[in-house]
């Protein structure tokens, strides 16, 4: 094991045998090499620079592995010190509390490569690969299936999961595999029937596997001037109608039926509604934005406050899309 020099505090231990709860409560900052790899896990690294909202206190402990053998080792490290686990891709669609995450975060971002298959079509990508950088390479390729994913800014692990789509596509369309790895350390490949796609989810969310790899069918084959044009038009879209200019989790409700989250919103009188820094977007009501130095409690005293005043108008109670990550009051 290799300790790093360069941090203010290195834990004093042989073969991470030291309790790393007792170490992390000194609130000071530290790093450790996982045996056998480059990887190191790190205590107290604030998630706000890891999420879309640019909101979310500390990690307790922090681990961004580049490869599956380090993020084996991450999880035999979890298991070793019975820390819980927390997966981030991109943190796009996450509201982390302000008083931050007990036990390993582990941010799958930087778990890259990606393979267009000419002979079958088919796009095997790692978790940590970004939808939209995907969707404009396919569509310089001209090969047809991600083009309504270019506005998503998600990685590929958290689109599997969220079953992420726009434009009346989404991730089940066009799934032909997931590769996750599971508690005990053993890799598996899903098919979009075991994952149990709906609306916006999957089997794996709330679950213990983290996915590693997708594979994607698409067609190639268009001129890609044409499929750039039609990606780049999605793209336009976006922007004029929703908010990307400030901080967000894009959606934050669940559309409920017939009418969408941000019909109801609006029609509630909510647009441009505002607690601390966070506030109903003028652009689109199912979006909250924060205008600058927010905190996840505003952002979370807004959901609720939105679901209150939704549910009184007109008795639905609008469920989060976002998902919500630590503690924060009990909803309802
Ligand atoms: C401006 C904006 C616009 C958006 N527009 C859309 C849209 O049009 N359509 C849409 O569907 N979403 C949209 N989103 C929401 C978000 O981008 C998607 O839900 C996206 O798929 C989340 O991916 P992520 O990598 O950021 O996941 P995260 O937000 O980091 O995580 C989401 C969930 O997936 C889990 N997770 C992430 N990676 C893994 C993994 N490798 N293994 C296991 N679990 C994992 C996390 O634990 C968490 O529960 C938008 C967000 C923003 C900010």
């Amino acid at each position: 094991m290799t300790i790093s020099q360069a941090t203010a505090s290195v834990c004093s231990i042989s073969g991470i045998k030291s309790n790393p709860q007792a170490t992390a409560s000194s609130n000071k900052k530290k790093e450790i090499y996982l045996p056998g790899t480059d990887c190191a896990i790190k205590t107290q690294v604030y998630l706000s620079g890891y999420t879309s909202y640019r909101v979310g206190g500390p990690a307790e402990w922090y681990v961004a592995p580049r490869n599956l053998e380090s993020l084996r080792a991450s999880i035999e490290y979890a298991k070793t010190y019975k820390l819980p686990i927390t997966v981030l891709g991109a943190g796009s669609n996450l509201l982390v509390s302000d008083r931050g995450i007990p036990g390993l975060v582990v941010v799958t971002r930087h778990l890259r490569h990606r393979n267009f298959d000419p002979e079958t079509g088919q796009l095997t990508v790692a978790a940590g690969e970004s939808i939209p950088g995907l969707a404009w390479e396919a569509a310089g390729l001209g090969w047809v299936g991600l083009e309504w994913a270019v506005g998503i800014p998600g990685t590929v692990g958290g689109a599997v999961v969220m079953n992420a789509g726009a434009h009346s596509s989404c991730i089940a369309d066009i799934l032909v595999s997931a590769q996750v790895l599971s508690p005990d350390g053993t890799v598996e490949t899903l098919t979009p029937s075991e994952l149990g796609y709906k609306y916006r989810t999957s089997n794996l969310q709330g679950g213990a596997s983290i996915v590693t790899q997708a594979t994607f069918q698409l067609q190639p084959g268009m001129a890609p001037e044409q499929l750039l044009a039609i990606t780049k038009e999605h793209k336009s879209h976006r922007l004029s109608t929703q908010p990307y200019d400030k901080p967000s989790c894009g959606s934050v409700f669940r559309n409920p039926k017939p009418h969408g989250a941000g019909w109801l919103i609006e029609q509630t009188g909510l647009k441009g509604f505002q607690i601390g820094n966070a506030q109903v977007a003028q652009r689109h009501a199912n979006f909250i934005v924060n205008c600058g130095g927010a905190s996840a409690g505003d952002i979370f005293s807004l959901i609720r406050h939105i679901q209150h005043q939704v549910q009184e108008q007109w008795s639905i109670w609008l469920e989060p899309e976002v998902k919500m990550i630590g503690e924060f009051p009990a909803m309802g």
